[in-house]
């Protein structure tokens, strides 16, 4: 159920609606618009009584939200989320792309910085690095743990780059909650429903991936768990899916994306290494990715690629990250964006 406040609606009228929501025993989502607040009902097994609800001040109108995702999806809220971080112009959604880039794993500080220094000089905002590693073979690299979270908060002071860390349980969710900006759940975890939850009780962004053969209806109620929680801070993150193609690693479904701006109003950006697990597929499909309508892309770079301890042949060079940001810059302005300001694109190179 969602409660349309009138336009006019005062803050006072619209804590009296959530406090009679939760007197109720339920629990109330204000997710205020441009033109109007809508307050969303969870914890409701059948239909809310509506009659006193529609009586109270200041409600304009409760309606039933027929979706099974109610939080994530555009009925609760008409205008695009947008995802903003304290202090900075960064932001994850809106009129400027979101760039998201940095190696699979943080191996070293002198890895971390060299590649940080070049992807802050070529237009990125965020740096990604993973200190806990999902790892396929339990022999593989698994990360450096918090060595590498404190590596990257000081990557943060010296580059002025947000941090986006995956966590892989709910230990290793406090931790990147308490040292990095952007929480990421990677594709194994979609449907770890605790981890999910545990995220949505923090609050910090959420980068949520797609699951490897997830629906779209599956990966908005990932969404939706994380917000029915109260955390609305959520971006979502098409990395491709298992199909029977095997000339890359995995498909990478653009069509996702139009999909997902057509129902919820939350932000989604694209992993063209993931998606594709090859270099020379990366810059083909993050031009991609802006043409159809990603508020970003989250990309991995590395300085030596062919040194690295995790997805070094989906790793792209700096070279190349910054001859990516100079076509995205002549790609956004077809579909309405921008790269942010002050982004620095200089010759590019192969
Ligand atoms: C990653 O971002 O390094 C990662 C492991 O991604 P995914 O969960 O999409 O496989
Ligand atoms: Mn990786």
């Amino acid at each position: 159920m969602l409660v349309v406040m009138k336009a006019q609606a005062t803050p006072e009228e619209i804590q009296v609606v959530c406090d009679y929501i939760e007197h109720l025993g339920f629990r109330a989502h204000p997710l205020p618009g441009a033109q109007r607040t809508a307050i969303g009902i969870t914890g409701n097994q059948g239909e809310v009584e509506r009659g006193n609800l529609e009586e109270l001040p200041g409600v304009a109108e409760v309606i039933r939200v027929s979706k099974p995702y109610k939080l994530a999806s555009r009925d609760v809220k008409q205008e695009d989320t947008i995802v903003r971080f304290q202090g900075t112009d960064a932001a994850i959604g809106g009129h400027e792309l979101a760039i998201i880039a940095g190696p699979c794993s943080i191996e070293s500080r002198e890895q971390a910085f060299a590649i940080a220094e070049q992807v802050a000089a070529g237009g990125a905002q965020f740096f990604r690095g993973g200190a806990y590693k999902p790892r396929t073979s339990p022999y593989a690299f698994q990360g450096l743990g918090l060595d590498a979270l404190k590596i990257m908060a000081e990557i943060r002071d010296k580059f002025g780059l947000r941090i986006v860390t995956e966590a892989l349980d709910n230990d290793t969710l406090e931790l990147v909650a308490e040292w990095a900006d952007v929480m990421q759940i990677g594709a194994r975890n979609m449907q770890n429903f605790s981890l999910l939850k545990q995220a949505g009780r923090l609050r910090k962004p959420v980068l949520i991936k797609r699951g490897l053969s997830a629906t779209l209806e599956e990966f908005l109620m990932a969404a939706e768990y994380v917000m029915s929680e109260g955390n609305y801070q959520v971006i979502l993150c098409e990395r491709g899916v298992r199909t029977f193609s095997d000339h890359a690693r995995n498909t990478l479904d653009l069509s996702v994306v139009p999909a997902i701006k057509r129902v919820s109003h939350l932000p989604i950006l694209v992993d063209p290494s993931h998606g594709t697990g090859r270099r020379d597929s990366v810059l083909p499909m993050a031009r991609a990715a802006v043409a159809c309508g990603a508020d970003g892309i989250i990309v991995e770079v590395h300085h030596q690629p062919e040194n690295a301890l995790s997805d070094g042949p989906q790793s792209i060079y700096p070279a190349q990250f910054e001859k990516m940001m100079g076509e995205i810059e002549k790609i956004a302005p077809v579909v309405g964006r921008t790269l942010p300001r002050g982004i620095h694109v200089g010759v590019s190179a192969e």
